[in-house]
């Protein structure tokens, strides 16, 4: 059993202020919760050897890998619409990069892991609770086919934090293509430190964009990227929860899971975070929060796109490809949630009929879009003869395009039967708490396949009986 972590920094190698070298903070009391098999393979790690007291000493922090160059990224960003000037990894280190075994650059960072210069008025240090939230919710993210970083592990610390309450302690391994943030362009932007930007900015097209050209190409790859990712969530009934530019990702990952949640019944305003109180972050608001946010990114590559010959003509054309854009990427989501083939301009107004229907009914999202598969999408709507019509109209503009055959399998292909519903996330963090992580990994087990569940977990489908409903999450 030997675990060699063949780590690379090449955000290290980096101009210095782009972030603080730092080592972990040691913990009392370190104990594996879970553990990714799977992710550890395609990182070529040894799990056995990660699940080893020297392994669960690194995912705890006690120590660092040989060679390691660990660090705390700084960035910005604005918070609910205020901009910050001076945020950072305030309770995370990057330990550094694996390429993994399909050629690809992976970020390996400890969540959790103890003060930094960038920590404020915070403690450095996360809770059981949205370390096992982050770790259920970005894995099932990534079974269901959206972008996302991952978690690798989870671990305990046996010492105690201060919130609300007195909280178990916990560190989150997180696995992401990079972390790299808006926020961190806006940092250096705010500065005017236009050799920090370029370097920055070179060192994120190569790692994420290669083909792009200039700052022009980095700004239309994000662009398409976060499209297509914010219309995946919402055909998931995700709800990011805080879209702050310092929470989307240039890679265009999923990113910074906190008060998220996903819907269970299709209300299309709905909030979930305690700290939302202007539901700026709403489901129904995130199109044109990320387009906020993309607005941002473009104000900060703007200097580097005019040393290139470009103008502010050209980084407006790129704000305008957004909306179109994101409605192609959202037309592609529902399409495909209707097991419909080929393109219709009508199959828009044809889903968002449905949604409507979905809304007014209190339908839940998940188990009505199922049930198009499985044949029992009436049931879950509370407009019979509304949704009957409804029916009637889908079944015809099914089967054009060669959509007859096989639409069973596709819809079962592209509509959930699992998702994390919020009651279940909450009874895996409690268990958790009480030192029984066998739920969450029940939880997290069968989130792995989402499409195809495995058998013995109909409970899990099940959306929240009233005692159960979760109406609020928190930060952490
Ligand atoms: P978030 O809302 O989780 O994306 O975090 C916003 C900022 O607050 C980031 O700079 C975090 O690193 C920092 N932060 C959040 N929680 C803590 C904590 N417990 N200790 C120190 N910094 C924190
Ligand atoms: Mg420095
Ligand atoms: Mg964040």
């Amino acid at each position: 059993m030997t675990l060699h972590i063949p780590l690379e920094s090449t955000y290290a190698d980096l101009p210095e202020r782009f972030y603080t070298r730092l080592e972990p903070s040691t913990v009392a009391e370190p104990r594996l919760m879970l553990l990714n098999e799977t992710l550890a393979g395609e990182l070529g790690l040894d799990a056995e050897a990660l699940a080893s007291d020297d392994g669960v000493a690194l995912l705890a922090g006690n120590t660092v890998p040989e060679g390691a160059r660990p660090l705390a990224q700084v960035y910005a960003g604005h918070q609910f619409g205020g901009f910050n000037p001076q945020l950072g990894d305030g309770r995370a280190l990057l330990l550094g990069e694996i390429v993994d075994r399909a050629g690809q650059r992976r970020d390996i960072q400890l969540k959790g892991s103890g003060p930094t210069p960038y920590s404020r008025m915070g403690d450095g240090r996360a809770w059981v609770g949205p370390v096992i939230r982050e770790y259920i919710v970005s894995e099932a993210m990534a079974a269901l086919g959206i972008p996302t970083t991952r978690a690798l592990a989870a671990v305990s610390t046996g010492q105690n934090v201060m919130r609300e309450t007195v909280l178990p302690g916990a560190v989150l391994t997180r696995v992401a293509s990079s972390h790299i943030r808006v926020g961190t362009f806006q940092f250096f932007a705010a500065r005017q430190d236009i050799e920090a930007l370029r370097a920055l900015a070179d060192h994120a097209r190569a790692r994420h964009y290669p083909e792009a050209e200039g700052a022009l190409g980095l700004l239309n790859g994000v662009v398409r990227a976060q499209a297509r990712l914010v219309a995946d969530w919402m055909g998931v009934g995700f709800v990011h929860g805080v879209m702050n530019t310092d929470n989307t990702s240039i890679s265009g990952e999923t990113i910074d899971f906190g008060p998220c949640a996903f819907l269970d019944t299709y209300v299309p305003n709905k909030v979930f975070s305690s700290i939302d109180q202007h539901s700026r972050y709403a489901y129904n608001k995130q199109p044109e929060i990320l387009a906020w946010n993309l607005a941002q990114l473009a104000t900060c590559l703007l200097p580097l796109i005019e040393e290139e010959g470009g103008s502010l003509e050209d980084a407006q054309a790129a704000m305008d490809a957004y909306p179109p854009a994101f409605q192609s990427e959202w037309a592609r989501v529902f399409r495909r949630k209707l097991g419909l083939l080929g393109e219709e301009e009508a199959d828009v107004d044809l889903a968002g009929r449905l949604l409507t229907l979905m809304a007014k009914g209190g339908s839940d999202m998940t188990l009505t879009f199922r049930a198009l598969g499985e044949g029992d999408a009436a049931d879950h709507v509370s407009d019979r003869d509304a949704y009957g019509a409804w029916e009637t109209e889908w079944r015809e503009r099914l089967a054009r395009h060669g959509g007859a055959e096989g639409a069973e399998g596709r819809l079962l292909a592209a509509n959930p039967a699992l998702i994390p519903r919020n009651h279940r996330i909450e009874e895996a963090i409690q268990a958790a708490v009480a030192g029984d992580t066998a739920p969450a990994r029940r939880l997290a087990a069968a989130l792995g396949r989402p499409f195809d569940p495995p058998s013995g977990t109909r409970d899990l489908r099940r959306p929240p009986q009233e005692g159960e409903v979760v109406t609020t999450t928190f930060c952490g």
